[in-house]
C-alpha cells in the first residue's frame, strides 16, 4: 500500500471534483469574464466579509503580490524566521519587491505582539530600512500546523495600527485553523489588510489561491498579478474545483486533524522518537533519538512504500490529507510500531 505523507499538496482531484471541473462555465478571466472564477472570488469575500478577492495560480504568487501591494523597495517586513514568505518563495521578497525581512523567533512558528513591536525600526532613523508590513502564518507550516490565539493576532494588529504598518496573513492553511477552532472567517477578514488562502492543500484542488482584502489594499492587485505572470484565461475549470472543495472538503479537514493527532500519539510511544511537537491540525513534526539515523529511518519507510519529508536540522514532517484514507492510516500506525 503506497502512502504519501510528504505534503497535503499531493492529492488528486476526486471524481466529484473532476465532474464539477468538466461542467464548469468559463470565460476569459483576464477580462474578468470567467463566471466560475468570479463566483469563487465572490464566495471568499462573502465568507470573510472582505471587499475584494482575486484568484492566483499559487500561494507564493498571492503572498508575493500582497507584499508588493503593501511595500516600496528598500522597506522592511517583519515575519517569523521560519516563515514561508522568507524561506520557501525563492527569495521573491527581495526579487519582486526589493524588500528585506526582519526575522523574529517564537515557539511553533508564531510571533508575539511584543516581539513585533521591538522589531520595528524607528521611522525617523533614516539609517535603517523603513518597517512597513507584518506577515503572520496561520496555521504555521514549519511550526507544525500550529494555530494562533486570535487575541494575539488582535494585539499584533494594535501594534500595526500604532505604527502605521500593513498586516498580511499567509493563510495557506487558514482553513485548517478555522475548522480546528470552530472560528468565523469574518473575524480574520476584518483584522487583516490581505489574506491568502490556498485551495490546493487540505481542500485538494490541483491549483489555486485566493488573495482577499480591503479595497484600499487590493486596488492594484490585478496589475501586480499581471506583472508576476499570473493573469490566466479560462481558469474557471480550476475555480470550479475550488467551489466544489468549499462545499465538500472543508468540514472534513477535522478528519485529517484526528489522524494527525493519532499519528502524533503513536510516535510519542516509540522508543526511537526523541520529541514530537504539539499537534493541532494536519501536520506532525518530530525528531528521532540520536541512535536512529534519519537516513536509515526514511529508507526503512520508503521500503514499506511510505514517504514523509525531512525539513533539515533533524526535523521530520508528516502531513495528513484528503487522499490519506482510513485504511492507509491504520496500516501506517501499525508500521510505526515495527519500524
Ligand atoms: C504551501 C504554502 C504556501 C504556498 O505555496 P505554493 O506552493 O506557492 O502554493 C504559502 N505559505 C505556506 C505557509 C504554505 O504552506
Amino acid at each position: 500500500m503506497k502512502i504519501d505523507l510528504r505534503s497535503d499538496t499531493v492529492t488528486r482531484p476526486t471524481p466529484g471534483m473532476l465532474k464539477a471541473m468538466m461542467e464548469a462555465r468559463v470565460g476569459d478571466d483576464v477580462y474578468k469574464e470567467d463566471p466560475s472564477v468570479n463566483e469563487l472570488e465572490r464566495r471568499v469575500t462573502e465568507l470573510f466579509g472582505t471587499d475584494e478577492a482575486l484568484f492566483f495560480p499559487t500561494g507564493s504568487m498571492a503572498n508575493q503580490a500582497a507584499i508588493k501591494l503593501h511595500t516600496q523597495p528598500g522597506e522592511q517586513l517583519i515575519c517569523h524566521e521560519w516563515a514561508h514568505v522568507y524561506n520557501y518563495e525563492g527569495g521573491g521578497v527581495s526579487f519582486n519587491s526589493g524588500v528585506s525581512c526582519k526575522l523574529i523567533g517564537g515557539a511553533q512558528g508564531k510571533i508575539s505582539s511584543i516581539d513585533v513591536e521591538n522589531a520595528i525600526n524607528p521611522p525617523d532613523f533614516y539609517h535603517s530600512p523603513l518597517t512597513s508590513l507584518v506577515c503572520v502564518e496561520n496555521t504555521t507550516n514549519k511550526g507544525g500546523g500550529a494555530c494562533y490565539d486570535f487575541s494575539e493576532l488582535q494585539k499584533i494588529k494594535e501594534v500595526c495600527n500604532r505604527h502605521g504598518l500593513k498586516y498580511h496573513m499567509d493563510g495557506a492553511r487558514l482553513w485548517n485553523a478555522i475548522i480546528q477552532n470552530n472560528e468565523n472567517p469574518k473575524q480574520y477578514g476584518t483584522l487583516f489588510d490581505t489574506i491568502s488562502l490556498c485551495f490546493s492543500k487540505g481542500l485538494g484542488t490541483p491549483l489555486g489561491t485566493v488573495l482577499t482584502g480591503t479595497h484600499t489594499a487590493m486596488k492594484n492587485a490585478m496589475r501586480v498579478r499581471k506583472v508576476l505572470g499570473g493573469g490566466m484565461r479560462q481558469v474557471g475549470y480550476m475555480a470550479a474545483a475550488g467551489l466544489f472543495a468549499l462545499d465538500h472538503h472543508l468540514d472534513r479537514l477535522s478528519e485529517d486533524h484526528r489522524r494527525a493527532k493519532e499519528i502524533s500519539e503513536c510516535l510519542q510511544k516509540q522508543s526511537y522518537v526523541k520529541k514530537v511537537e504539539p499537534t493541532e491540525t494536519n501536520i506532525v513534526i518530530f525528531y528521532l533519538n540520536d541512535e536512529k539515523s534519519e537516513k536509515q529511518f526514511m529508507e526503512d519507510l520508503e521500503s514499506k512504500e511510505v514517504r514523509i519529508s525531512s525539513m533539515g536540522q533533524g526535523k521530520l514532517r508528516i502531513v495528513t490529507h484528503l487522499d490519506y484514507t482510513e485504511e492507509q492510516h491504520q496500516h501506517f500506525l501499525k508500521l510505526l510500531h515495527t519500524t
